[in-house]
């Protein structure tokens, strides 16, 4: 029998890093989250190629300082968790400190940063495979960050085939995860742009910042996507099926669903499905038994057309887990039953309660 032994450190490395940033869309968002998280109220993500010569992103934020350079790209380093326990109260996108590490193992990566003190002198940093800080020098830079990411999977060459093979479905893809933190961001304005082979830029679409989830919404779908959305604010208690629930008596269980949703009864176009976007606590994130809800409660009025969605849950931060795969896509949702049934219900009231205009202030 062979004889076990280690991996190699930087095998391991290597593999984790794949789990973590697993496409194209595991950048921007990570990248796009980072700079959330430092309070930018503005982020441009810049594309060459689609995505497959570099993703740029650039934001206005706090800037990272000269005393975390060595330690910013290492694994597991990160300034928003300490303890086990600090993950149910989570504020940040972030908070396994993995992302900028798996991206040195898998792209050309660096960063330019400067505090508010520093620009417009800022610094490049450059990092080894491993996250060790290779190099400093200084730039001019404006306040906040700057990440890029080159020639992405360049050492996986299946994964870069794929990519390569796939780039126009997962630029796609990308740009409807970006849409998803562009509307809810209300605070940052975010803007998209392209650049192709042949030098021409395209900016795919760009928002306001401090303006209404309404008015992102029309700056990145078009004025035309507000037409016949509702405004829905559905609040209701989770009622714990179970004695062992982790709900207590007094607390806890208030649920708000807070966006705004195609009405049934509105007769022209049709919505795509794709238009659909879900969100805990502002944290954009698949939740497809909560879309077949919308979209079943949705059918039962109108069998035609599938409605535009746009619907944040806001939940106790107890009340859901987002710590269950490594690119921090799926999220567990403690009584998910109970929370679809009173969603259904919430939902149904408010497609009865509504007549057949739409108020002034809604269009
Ligand atoms: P995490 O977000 O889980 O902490 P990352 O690997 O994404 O891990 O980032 C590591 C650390 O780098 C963060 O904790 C943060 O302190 C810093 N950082 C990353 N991106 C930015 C940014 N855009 N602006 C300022 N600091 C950043
Ligand atoms: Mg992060």
């Amino acid at each position: 029998m062979a004889t076990i032994k280690a991996l190699e450190g930087r095998t391991v490395h290597q593999i984790q890093s794949g789990q973590v940033i697993v496409d194209l869309c595991s950048v921007v968002k990570e990248l796009v989250e980072n700079s959330l998280d430092a309070q930018a109220t503005s982020i441009e993500v810049r594309f060459k190629n689609n995505g497959l010569d570099s993703i740029e992103v650039q934001d206005n934020g706090v800037g990272i300082s000269s005393e975390n350079y060595e330690t910013i790209a290492l694994k597991h380093y990160t300034s928003k968790l300490s303890s086990y326990d600090d993950l149910s109260s989570l504020q940040t996108f972030g908070f396994r400190g993995e992302a900028l590490s798996s991206l040195c193992a898998l792209s050309k990566f660096y960063v330019i940063t400067a505090r508010a003190d520093e620009a417009p002198k800022g610094t490049k940093l450059d990092f080894e495979t491993s996250g060790k800080l290779k190099g400093t020098h200084v730039v001019a830079s404006q306040r906040g960050t700057t990440m890029a990411v080159e020639d992405l999977f360049m050492n996986l060459p299946v994964r870069r085939r794929e990519l390569e093979k796939n780039i126009k479905r997962e630029y796609g893809k990308v740009l409807g995860i970006l849409q998803a933190y562009a509307c809810i961001s209300t605070q940052a304005r975010i803007s998209v742009s392209n650049v192709m082979a042949r030098g021409k830029k395209a900016t795919v679409f760009a928002t306001k910042s401090n303006q209404s989830t309404r008015e992102n919404i029309a700056n990145v779908f078009g004025a035309k996507a507000l037409n016949g959305l509702v405004s829905m604010d559905l609040n209701f208690e989770l009622q714990p099926t179970k004695t062992y629930s982790h709900l207590s008596e007094t607390e806890n269980k208030r649920v708000r669903v807070l966006g705004h949703v195609s009405r049934p009864t509105f007769g022209e176009g049709r919505h795509a499905p794709d238009r659909q976007m879900f969100f805990v606590n502002k944290r954009p994130c698949g939740l497809p038994q909560v879309a077949k809800v919308f979209n079943e409660v949705y059918k039962s009025y109108n069998i035609s057309q599938s409605p535009f969605v746009f619907a944040d849950i806001l939940l106790d931060t107890n009340a859901y887990d987002v710590n269950v795969s490594p690119d921090k896509r799926t999220i567990l949702l403690h009584e998910q039953n109970t929370l679809l049934d009173m969603l259904r219900g919430s939902l149904t009231e408010l497609f009865e309660s509504e007549d057949q205009t739409v108020p002034q202030s809604w269009k």
